[in-house]
């Protein structure tokens, strides 16, 4: 255990076990530099608590990363609930689970603030909105971070575009997205009312005809996504999806996606590098539904569309310092937030 939370950079690891509602829940905060430490409450499954652990570590790293580089006033942190079985979101008493974990997270006085996640609705974030002031994103908010990150997504693909084809016009470009849920069927609506001519898959093929007929797109069958021509590929599924055979299979000139965690190792940047195919990271261009959420929790919703506009220059900062330095735009990103979570370079808010 002690060497996951070495290994992910912790500043602190809680757990909490509770008898009477069968809570069994890890927080992990990441950093606290910059603010206190926000993040979802994913809960799953998991085999093991290792995998817990490793996925509540990974993912609050992530968090502080991410939130580094959108300038906001916040670290990062996670939770995880541990499902006692595979399928068991349905039986479990939720209400009990939700109030042991409100009470868990209280527990931190602030220094962590929860919000949603996968296996999290927003009616369990009410319920842990009983029992502790530390929550953002309730049924009562009717909140829905997709639409500020989709917008997100779309400055970044535009910023990735004209650094690629010299031209800011989304009109003449072929888009290939993989998986239009939440953030991908608002993409695609997006680029839609700029002209992209559109390829879609999506493991629900009804789902990928709905939103291929809506937008006047192709549906693309989902293995076959990887290898078709296209000038950018955007992946909006699951993470993970990016390695050394499905790089080799890509026709596109930019990756620029909403997918957590897209890339299956550290050396697959350098292969997307090596193949000049220019990659946007995802942690720096999926942070619309985080902006939201933090400024929500402030009470500073209005500053919404200019920060989520600013990660246009965030990302053409670290397209030029890559370009510059002989690096991948990884590298860069991960160097930046590193920097601002050691306080050594001032956070440049890029309010407008
Ligand atoms: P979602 O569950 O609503 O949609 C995901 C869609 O992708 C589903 O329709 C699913 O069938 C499809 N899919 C999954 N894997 C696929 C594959 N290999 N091929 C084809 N289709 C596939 O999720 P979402 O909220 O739209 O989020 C998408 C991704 O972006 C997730 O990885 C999420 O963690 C990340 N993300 C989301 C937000 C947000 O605001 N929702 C913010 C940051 C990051």
């Amino acid at each position: 255990m002690f060497d996951a939370v070495e290994g992910a950079g912790l500043a602190e690891l809680h757990l909490r076990y509770d008898r009477a509602s069968g809570l069994r829940a890890m927080i992990a905060i990441h950093n606290t530099h910059l603010g206190p430490a926000l993040g979802g409450c994913r809960c799953i499954y998991y085999h093991s608590e290792n995998d817990a652990l490793n996925d509540v570590a990974r993912l609050a790293r992530s968090m502080s990363y991410k939130a580094a580089l959108a300038g906001l006033p916040q670290g990062g942190g996670k939770a995880v609930i541990m499902l006692p079985a595979p399928r068991s979101q349905a039986t479990v008493d939720r209400t009990a689970l939700y109030r042991g974990f409100g009470d868990f997270v209280d527990s931190l006085g602030g220094h962590y603030i929860t919000a949603i996640d996968s296996g999290t609705e927003l009616e369990d974030l009410t319920v842990v909105a009983e029992r502790t002031r530390y929550v953002v994103g309730t049924a009562r908010d009717g909140f829905d971070p997709s639409p500020a990150t989709a917008q997100g997504l779309l400055v970044a693909i535009r910023t990735a575009v004209q650094r690629q084809f010299k031209s800011a016009s989304l009109a003449e470009i072929r888009v290939a997205i993989q998986g239009v849920g939440h953030v991908g069927k608002t993409l695609a609506r997006l680029l839609h009312h700029e002209g992209t001519y559109l390829l879609i898959s999506d493991n629900n093929n009804l789902r990928a005809q709905a939103v291929a007929q809506e937008t006047g797109g192709e549906v693309i069958a989902p293995e076959a996504i990887y290898g078709v021509n296209c000038d950018l590929f955007a992946p909006c599924g699951l993470g993970g999806i990016l390695n050394a055979a499905t790089i080799a299979r890509l026709r596109c000139k930019v990756v620029a996606g909403c997918a957590n965690n897209q890339l299956q190792s550290d050396e697959d940047a350098e292969r997307l590098a090596a193949r000049g195919i220019l990659y946007a990271p995802d942690y720096v261009i999926n942070a619309g539904g985080l902006i939201l959420v933090s400024m929500a929790y402030h009470g500073r919703s209005e500053e919404v569309p200019a920060r989520v506009n600013a990660i246009a220059l965030t990302l053409e900062e670290i397209f030029e310092r890559a370009a510059r330095q002989g690096v991948t735009t990884v590298a860069v990103a991960d160097q930046m937030a590193v920097e601002r979570l050691s306080g050594e370079v001032m956070i440049n808010a890029h309010c407008g």
